[in-house]
């Protein structure tokens, strides 16, 4: 069998904006609690100034713990009513996998340990947790005809099952057909080879370049 190579597309525009649109509706003052979170722990990490200006002295934590809850629960409804194996919609995959890590770090941050969100994660899912095949958050140098550029790995977007341990690596970003080394599609060298075809079709206009190696910020897990 072939193994699974990364959508680009595999729905049309309206249905895909439809589920965007009915996985926000779940839970729309959970997921705005968990960004309000998010942008603040932001702020305040990158931008003091900002954070001064903006009167933001601290995370506000009201509140965020059972949001963050909540949006684990309804993550974990979307998964597990996919079914573990589906393959998703590059833009789904990337909101399901943004809403979780968001909930996942307003936990970090609360309890200032990763062990008791895998606990958390794991009792939502009745000892079944799902995951998203999204690939790594950090970005990997390739050469090509117009210099060394970065760009992250691409996961398959299909759903698979999660780690249930407290310790190591809690937050696998590969399913088993994608993990580099062990699985069978590699992630890393088709990043390499598709970046390399894209800088031959495109040519070596460093601005043309850029528009596609950009960082990916709206990433979930890494
Ligand atoms: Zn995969």
């Amino acid at each position: 069998m072939r193994a699974p190579q990364p959508r680009v597309c595999n729905g049309d525009h309206d249905d895909i904006e439809r589920q965007r649109q009915a996985i926000r509706a779940t839970c729309p003052e959970a997921l705005a609690r968990v960004e309000r979170f998010a942008l603040e722990s932001f702020v305040l990490e990158r931008w003091p100034g900002l954070a001064q200006a903006l009167e933001i002295g601290e995370v506000d934590e009201a509140g965020l713990e059972d949001a963050a809850d909540e949006v684990l629960r309804s993550v974990h409804g979307q998964l597990v009513g996919r079914g573990e194996g589906e393959v998703l919609h590059r833009l789904v995959a990337r909101d399901l996998a943004r809403h979780r890590w968001r909930a996942l770090e307003a936990l970090f941050h609360l309890h200032a340990a990763q062990k008791y969100a895998k606990e958390r994660v794991v009792e939502i899912a009745a000892g079944r947790p799902l995951a998203i095949c999204i690939g790594p958050r950090a970005q990997r140098p390739t050469s090509t005809a117009a210099g060394v550029l970065t760009a992250a790995p691409q996961g398959c977007y299909s759903i698979f099952a999660d780690q249930t341990r407290g310790s190591g690596k809690m937050w696998p970003v590969w399913c088993d057909t994608c993990k580099p080394r062990t699985g069978r599609r590699k992630p890393h060298r088709d990043h390499d080879r598709a970046l390399r075809r894209r800088v031959a079709a495109l040519g070596t206009n460093p601005s043309v370049v850029w528009t596609f190696t950009r960082p990916r910020l709206d990433q979930g897990a890494g």
